[in-house]
């Protein structure tokens, strides 16, 4: 809110440029502004939003294998197999991102890093996660009042793993876990894993999920449809195994968040094959629809519809504002989300008392 002050006094100082009024005309527009400005508390939080670590990049610069960067025609591209993304200087950009979150009245930010997680660099994943929530916990220490963190582990070194995440509570005062929705080709709801629910819920410390390189990247790679298809594919997966391997009974306090309104759409395919079929109701006490209800979804998606959907199935207490910035611009999400022009109470638990309470935001 700060930076968007200032700009607003700087606007204001530019028209009266020369006046005698100057000095006190700019502290009345500060004054002005500010009675502008949401209420304390009520200022957007976007809830997915990535920066590349430049010594990451630096680091996968280096590298033979994937996941690696290269430049081509002075464009530089990050590679897993067949999913390429470009990823131009603003990515890395701590000032581009203040932009875009000042841009469309964003007070906060959860900053995570984007992919690839740790578990994809073999022997250096535990040095990986360091750097990179050390990187993370750097923005958020330069910009306190803009950012918090979330963290990224080691996963496949479970005591690894294990340290890192006390090491970012503790130290790094990190608000939550992002988890990728399959760890180097395994599923977050594999027993490996059951360690980091448990802790989680324990430290009541939400749990992010958030698309890697997708299991079924061999079959959407044709018309590059990776990231259209196959994150939403992973998405879903993972999220459906975590309902139904029955974690969230195991763990009734787990603050579990699931990215682009996942779920939503075959829930009721899920219920009825469970529930009617008796398809894999193994370790369900209730139907996969109400744990549904026990996860939050943010509302990446560009369709208003969509949003109206999950607002409509989960409520208003369920939904989190989020951009996916800097691969979607936040103002896209924002007028999806406002077009819908749900009650005014509402709308601002979704675009911030919601992120506040499960964030533990003061
Ligand atoms: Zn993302």
């Amino acid at each position: 809110v700060k930076t968007s002050r200032r700009k607003f006094i700087a606007a204001t100082g530019g028209l009266l440029a020369g006046s005698p009024l100057k000095t006190i005309t700019a502290e009345s527009a500060s004054l002005a502004a500010e009675s502008n400005s949401p209420p304390e508390g009520q200022a957007i939080i976007d809830c997915q939003s990535h920066l590349f670590c430049p010594e990451l990049v630096g680091l996968m610069e280096k590298r033979q294998n994937d996941p690696r960067v290269f430049t081509k025609e002075g464009e530089r591209y990050v590679q897993m197999g067949d999913w390429l993304r470009k990823i131009p200087p603003q990515y890395l950009d701590v000032g581009a991102k203040l932009a875009a979150m000042d841009a469309s009245g964003i007070g906060m930010t959860a900053l995570s890093i984007n992919d690839p997680g740790p578990e994809w660099f073999g022997a250096d994943s535990a040095a990986v996660a360091r750097v990179a929530n050390d990187f993370v916990a750097g923005v958020v220490r330069e910009h306190p009042s803009r950012f918090f963190g979330l963290c990224v582990l080691p996963l496949l070194e479970q005591r690894a793993a294990e340290a890192e995440l006390e090491r970012c509570v503790r130290q790094l005062k990190m608000k939550g876990i992002l988890l990728y929705t399959n760890l180097a080709g395994r599923f977050p709801d594999e027993p490996q894993f059951h360690w980091l629910f448990a802790r989680a819920a324990e430290l009541q410390l939400p749990i992010l999920l958030h698309p890697a390189k997708p299991i079924t990247s061999e079959f959407v790679k044709q018309y590059e449809m990776i990231s259209a298809l196959g994150n939403m594919f992973d998405n879903t997966i993972a999220l459906t195994c975590i309902l139904m391997s029955g974690l969230l009974d195991q763990y009734p306090q787990l603050k579990l968040v699931c990215p682009h309104l996942g779920g939503t759409y075959i829930i009721g395919r899920l219920d009825h094959q469970t529930q009617v079929l008796k398809r894999g109701p193994k370790y369900l006490t209730r139907a996969p629809s109400a744990y549904l209800r026990q996860v939050w979804l943010d509302i990446v998606s560009p369709l208003p519809m969509a949003i109206r959907f999950g607002y409509d199935f989960m409520g208003p207490g369920r939904l989190l504002y989020a951009s996916d910035h800097p691969w979607v611009s936040p103002a896209l999400i924002l007028a999806g989300l406002r077009s819908l022009r749900l009650p005014a109470a509402d709308e601002q638990r979704i675009l911030s008392g919601n992120a506040r309470a499960l964030f533990g935001l003061v």
